[in-house]
């Protein structure tokens, strides 16, 4: 997903445009990367005096429900990242250090299923952690 595209999705939900939230979602097409509400309020904080933390949440929130982030638990902390969007189905490879993510196109369900005869899939999740080249 880009900024355009993110930004289409909370016009058409209804919500306002602010620049405020334009500067959110552009740090996150920024960063690549997954982040935490703290990098974003400092980042924030740069070009807004008095940003609050609670700002900062309630959009964190806001963008996660309309599903325009993706968030992660690293290291008992909540990360956020921009979400990959309407690409083909697949799951990350997430760097501990520097938060950047790979795809993997592989799917674990496809094996697995065969182990659920008679129950219905909702969801899942598959992530792989640890560290990418360049931090190793
Ligand atoms: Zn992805
Ligand atoms: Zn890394
Ligand atoms: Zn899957």
């Amino acid at each position: 997903m880009d900024l355009h595209e993110a930004l289409d999705i909370l016009k058409e939900e209804g919500y306002k445009y602010t620049k405020k939230r334009e500067d959110i979602l552009t740090f996150f097409t920024k960063e690549d990367g997954y982040r935490t509400a703290s990098d974003l309020l400092s980042h924030m904080s740069k070009r807004y005096e008095g940003m609050s933390y609670d700002t900062i949440y309630r959009n964190l929130h806001l963008f996660s429900e309309l599903e325009l982030l993706e968030s992660t638990e690293l290291e008992g902390e909540k990360h956020f990242r921009l979400a990959c969007g309407h690409e083909e189905h697949h799951h990350h490879f997430i760097c501990k250090s520097c938060g950047k993510t790979k795809a993997i196109h592989t799917c674990p369900m496809n094996v697995i299923s065969h182990d659920f005869p008679g129950y219905t899939i909702d969801n899942h999740k598959f992530e792989v952690y640890g560290y990418c080249p360049k931090c190793h």
